[in-house]
Formats: structure tokens, sequence, C-alpha cells
């Protein structure tokens, strides 16, 4: 229900806030949500806290195990470290907090050393160009979200690793980059969540790129989870309206506008808000499409992903991808074998119309590329994964499919060799 009361968020980022929540949890509970969460980024809402979650099923709710700190996301020795650096209370607790941070590798794609490119010499630390077609923009006013993720792979810039932060307010450097570069179509808004800034903030991006007339630009996408983490953006918040206008005004100049909206479970589809928000985005005549990761603990059942398909679908939104969880972080806690996350890609989309079969997958966002994993099959007598390019650092290696020895227990591209006795793998060499 939407309750009659200001729509204006309270946050939970930190633990002497968690008050509101205090009457749901133990203080064995509490005690490990300040533990975990001072290593890993926390940070919640009360639209979350009120709506999402069901509190009868802690600690095995989705949304609690997607937003909330939980004991096995450190190994134990991590726990105990900064467990102890926390008792002492000797000013200790950060730089180990911070040492524990750099052990959980926070740049897995090597984002920062190959993807940010330069325009006249110099460095466009607020852009990310890997793909021919798709620049990544990072509004450095964008460079947080209305909660965050346990899982989230941009979490180091949330806890203040500050050289892992990609953040530009050079709107004219995007405009003269997407100008010079005739192969890119689609600028990509990203963070954090551009959702997080006031339409004027948001308009004063949009206003330069829009107005360029720029021949080659096509698509202009924002990548977001406001829809799960704070729907009230596009319906009840003061500039709600203007920013509905806003999207108007980017179709009516020509452009295809598209939401990339990040959902992890079918609960984050089903409050009244929810659908609301959708609706008036879908109002403008932009497009949502969704995309998610496959995570342990929150939806690692082939059911969810039907369920959630189908109910995005009938919502009018687009499945796009699904991804695996990637390298860093709590990898160890969230990691659904590759063999695993396969069968249930498969057993899903079995279950769903063609209409709904449009969320490719599953894939990896690797340093490479964008890995889809096809199958596992047997050739020649050798048991295989079948993986395909999706997207390639190497424009030439993009649809190109390749063959990996089957390993059970791999859980991602670095667990994997080639097969057929192969050394290296094509785009090794
Ligand atoms: C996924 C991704 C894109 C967009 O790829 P599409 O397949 O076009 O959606 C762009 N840049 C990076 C770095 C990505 O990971
Ligand atoms: S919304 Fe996206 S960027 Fe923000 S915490 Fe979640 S996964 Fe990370």
């Amino acid at each position: 229900m939407i309750k009659n009361k200001k729509y204006q968020a309270y946050l939970l980022n930190n633990f002497k806030n968690l008050r509101q929540v205090q009457k749901y949890l133990t203080r064995e509970e509490q005690y490990v949500i300040d533990v975990v969460g001072s290593v890993l980024p926390f940070k919640v809402n009360n639209y979350v806290i009120d709506e999402l979650i069901n509190w009868d099923n802690i600690p095995n709710d989705p949304i609690f195990q997607l937003t909330f700190p939980q004991m096995g996301m450190l190994t134990k020795k991590h726990f105990g470290e900064i467990a102890h650096a926390r008792k002492m209370n000797n000013g200790d607790k950060e730089i180990i907090a911070n040492r524990i941070r750099y052990e959980l590798n926070p740049d897995p794609a090597k984002q920062n050393k190959y993807n940010i490119p330069s325009l006249e010499g110099t460095k466009l630390t607020g852009i990310q160009h890997k793909y021919d077609q798709t620049v990544l923009f990072f509004p450095s006013h964008g460079q947080t979200c209305h909660a965050y993720c346990t899982f989230c792979f941009r979490w180091p810039q949330f806890v203040g690793i500050d050289e892992l932060k990609f953040a530009s307010r050079e709107t004219e450097l995007l405009v003269d980059y997407v100008k010079e570069n005739p192969k890119v179509t689609d600028v990509l808004f990203t963070g954090g969540d551009p959702m997080v800034m006031s339409t004027s903030r948001i308009e004063s991006y949009l206003r330069p790129l829009i107005n360029s007339h720029i021949p080659n630009l096509q698509t202009i996408r924002i990548g977001t989870k406001a829809l799960s983490y704070w729907p009230y953006r596009f319906v009840t918040n003061k500039d709600a309206d203007n920013l509905l206008h806003l999207f108007e005004k980017v179709i009516k100049k020509g452009y295809n506008l598209a939401f990339m909206a990040h959902f992890n479970h079918p609960n984050e589809l089903q409050t009244p808000i929810v659908k609301k928000a959708i609706q008036r985005i879908l109002n403008t005549g932009a497009q949502i499409r969704t995309q998610a990761p496959i995570m342990k603990h929150i939806n690692d059942k082939s059911e969810i992903w039907s369920t959630m398909w189908n109910e995005q679908v009938k919502l009018g939104m687009i499945p796009y991808y699904m991804f695996i969880a990637r390298d860093t972080g709590a990898q160890n806690y969230f990691a659904v074998t590759l063999e695993r996350t396969l069968k249930i890609y498969q057993r899903a989309f079995r279950k769903v119309s063609g209409i709904a079969r449009t969320a490719r997958g599953p894939s990896m966002s690797a340093a490479p590329g964008k890995v889809h994993i096809l199958g596992i099959n047997e050739i020649n007598g050798e048991k295989v994964f079948t993986l395909k390019f999706l997207q390639g650092r190497n424009s030439q290696w993009v649809g190109k499919s390749f063959f990996a020895k089957y390993n059970p227990d791999a859980i991602w591209l670095n667990d994997l060799q080639p097969a057929f006795g192969e050394e290296k793998f094509f785009f090794q060499k």
C-alpha cells in the first residue's frame, strides 16, 4: 500500500540509524550488520524497509539479502579482523577495512586500466568506452544510489576508494567525444544511479547532448535501480512531473530513450507505486529494458526468473540480460556455478512465451567482453562449455563462439580452460 506519509527517504547508512528496524533484528544480527557494513557498503531506505522486505521471512527474505550485510559476505578471517579492530576502537578500523577491500578484487574487469578514453591527450575520467557502439557516462552527481545492493560491483566507489571512482561533470567533453567517434550510437548514463539527481541536474547533463545534433547518436540509455529502490522518483517527488517532461523532450528530439532497469526479484514489482512509476515512464514514449545478475540467496531459482520476466512483460517492460555474479566483493557468498546458472536460465526460458525470451544470458561481463554461456555439449567425446562473445573488447570477437573444458565448479571465466587440448583461448593469442 502507498502510505499516506511524506515521501521523503530516511536513510540507514550507518549503524546508529538502525533504530527504525531494531525491532525486527536480534542483537546478534545488528552486530553482524555493523561489522560487515564497515567493509562493504550499506544503505537502505524506508520504502525498502516498509514495502519490500517481509520481516517475517528474515534472514531469507530476498530483499533483505539484497540490501542488508550478512555474515557470510566476509570470510571468517576478514570478519574476525574487522570485528577485532572495531572492539579495540583505536582508529585502526578504517585502515583494516581498506586493506580487506583491496583483497576483495575491487577492479575486476580492469575498467580503470583499459576502458578510460582520451580526447586530444586529456583522460576523460567520467567516460568509459569498451564496446564500439556504447559509451558509458558517469555524471559526477549521480555516483550514489537510493539504497545499495550487497553484491554491487561498483561497491568500491561507495566506500570511498577514490581512485576507483569514475566521475565527470564534463558533458561538453562527452559531446565532443561522441562526435569524434562516429561508431558510437548509444550513450548510457550510469553510476551509481543517475536517477538520484534532481531533474534540473539531469537536464543540465542531457540538454547539451540532445541539442548538439550529433548524427551518429541514436539512443540515450539510463541505467537505474530507482524503480526498485525509490519509485516515488517518477510519481510523487516534487520534480517528478518535470522529469517526465524532460524524457518527452528527449524523445521529441528524435532520440530513442531506453531505461536499463535493474530488478532482482518479482517482489520488487508488486507495489502499486512501482507499477504507477513504470506506467508513467512508458507513457513518455521511453522503453524500459530489464537486467539483473543471478545471485545465491536472492534469485537462484528458475521460477523466480520466469515469474519476474512474465511480470515485466505484463507491465510493458522488455527482459534484456541475465548476468553472472562478478568476481569481486562478496562473490563467494553470492556465486552460483556456471553449470547451475545455465540450468536455471534454460528452465526459466522454457516456461515463458517468446515475448519474454528476450533476456540474453547467462552472461559474464569479464575483461575480454560479455561472454554468453550457450550450453554444455559433448563434442568428439569431450564435455565442453559452448560460449560466445555478445560484446568484445575487440569488435572482431563479437558473435564468435568458443569452447572451454567442462568444469562443474567454475563460477567465472578465469576458472575455465580451453577445450580440445588448446593452450589458449583464441582471444588470448
Ligand atoms: C554491457 C555493457 C555495455 C552495453 O552493452 P549492450 O550489449 O549494448 O547492452 C556497454 N559498455 C559496457 C562496459 C558494458 O559492460
Ligand atoms: S543500484 Fe546498481 S550501482 Fe547501485 S548499489 Fe545496486 S548494483 Fe550497485
